[in-house]
């Protein structure tokens, strides 16, 4: 039997990593355990439900406004213990968050071989998004079994001297956990009616702008101006947006003290994956800064104004479901004003496809650690 590991902390990477937990564990030859670090708690806990995980260690690290220093040092300590203990063949890590950087030092400091899902992003900017550009790279020099989910990012690492043949193109498993939970809501109508129930203030005649922002290098005047051109979109169009906030502190403020009061914005708690799914497919538009959704809202057909200068994610951007309009509030209006005028320019944005990948990715990952780790 092979001992895999597979450590993560945030509501991404549990949404990522969930398809592989559940690919893994069906398999004859691998003996998987899972560590959550709980960078995030509350809305990682409802994702490791949705995908019934039962994390074998959990390191429970949130601690309310911890500094990037703080957080870094306890996941390194916390996860190098688990490791010592658990001894495992290979370490799974996920994406770019600070358990990413963490996780794939600690299991260098100990001569492990890392296994990176979703592999070989780069925005070509350390300061955006930030720090997660550097965790990434960071992980990519302690990794051996690069798991990219697309051609531009297996380039990528081509192009830093990564070794071909630690290379594995699996496509994106963001694009495996949404199929399963558009299927597993299409299947169960009484699911949808809930949801139906739960946005039961949502006007039927009115389209719904879906709002997600929360990104560090947008805290201070970058959320500010997000806010400000939120407000303007629901004064110049007749739509309603509801925007789940995400619980630091840093969005909170400026999101409710500048949203709080118009009656067509609604300020929501953060969602279950499920109903999130459900909103996404609700929706007319999405403005997000999520890395997530953008990979996501391309599947279901759905135009995306990304706010951020760049992305590392350019491939929505290159097939034109998704427009880079940075933070600048007229710039964020203007794009929002044009795809709720102008229906060619809305049809043109609205193709389904999946740039990032057609629901194997897990499937990929697993014949590779069978055959291979
Ligand atoms: N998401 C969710 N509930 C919400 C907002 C987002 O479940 O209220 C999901 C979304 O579908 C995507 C992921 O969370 O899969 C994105 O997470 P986030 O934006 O926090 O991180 P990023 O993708 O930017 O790293």
């Amino acid at each position: 039997m092979k001992n895999v590991i597979a450590i993560f902390g945030t509501r991404p990477e549990a949404i990522k990593m969930a398809p592989v937990v559940t690919e893994l564990r069906k398999s004859s030859v691998v003996n998987l355990r899972v560590c959550v670090t709980a960078q995030h708690r509350g809305i990682l806990d409802q994702v490791l439900a949705l995908f019934a995980i039962a994390p074998d260690h959990d390191l429970d690290l949130m601690l309310p406004n911890q500094t990037l220093d703080q957080l870094t040092a306890r996941l390194l300590t916390g996860v190098g213990e688990v490791l010592d203990q658990e001894r495992p063949d290979l370490v799974l890590v996920h994406g770019d968050t600070s358990t990413t950087l963490a996780s794939s030092l600690a299991a260098f400091y100990r001569k492990l071989p890392v296994g990176h899902v979703e592999a070989g992003l780069r925005s070509g900017s350390l300061l955006a998004p930030w720090p997660e550009e550097m965790n990434r790279r960071v992980a990519t020099l302690a990794t051996r079994f690069h798991f990219t989910p697309t051609e531009r990012s297996r380039q990528n690492l081509l192009a830093e001297g990564v070794d071909p043949s630690h290379i594995h193109l699996t496509g994106n498993t963001v694009i495996d956990a949404l199929i399963e939970t558009v299927a597993r809501l299409r299947a169960a109508p009484e699911r949808r009616a809930a949801f139906e129930r739960q946005f039961k203030y949502l006007d039927s005649r009115l389209p719904l702008v879906l709002v997600t922002a929360h990104r560090r290098e947008n805290f201070g005047a970058g959320f500010e101006s997000i806010c400000r051109a939120m407000l303007d979109i629901v004064t110049e169009n007749d739509v309603q947006l509801v925007y789940p906030v995400h619980p630091n502190p840093n969005v909170r403020g400026p999101v409710e003290r500048l949203l709080g009061s118009h009656p067509r914005i609604h300020l929501i708690d953060p969602l279950d994956y499920e109903p999130f799914v459900f909103l996404m497919e609700r929706s007319h538009i999405i403005i997000t800064d999520s890395g997530g959704v953008q990979e996501e809202a391309p599947s279901l057909g759905k135009p995306v104004l990304v706010m951020r200068d760049t992305t590392e994610r350019p491939e929505a951007v290159d097939a034109g479901t998704v427009i880079l309009v940075g933070t600048a509030q007229q710039r964020i209006v203007d794009e929002a004003n044009r795809l709720l005028r102008e229906p060619v320019h809305y049809a043109r944005m609205a193709q389904a496809m999946n740039p990032y990948g057609d629901g194997l990715a897990a499937k990929r990952i697993r014949a590779v650690i069978e055959e291979q780790a």
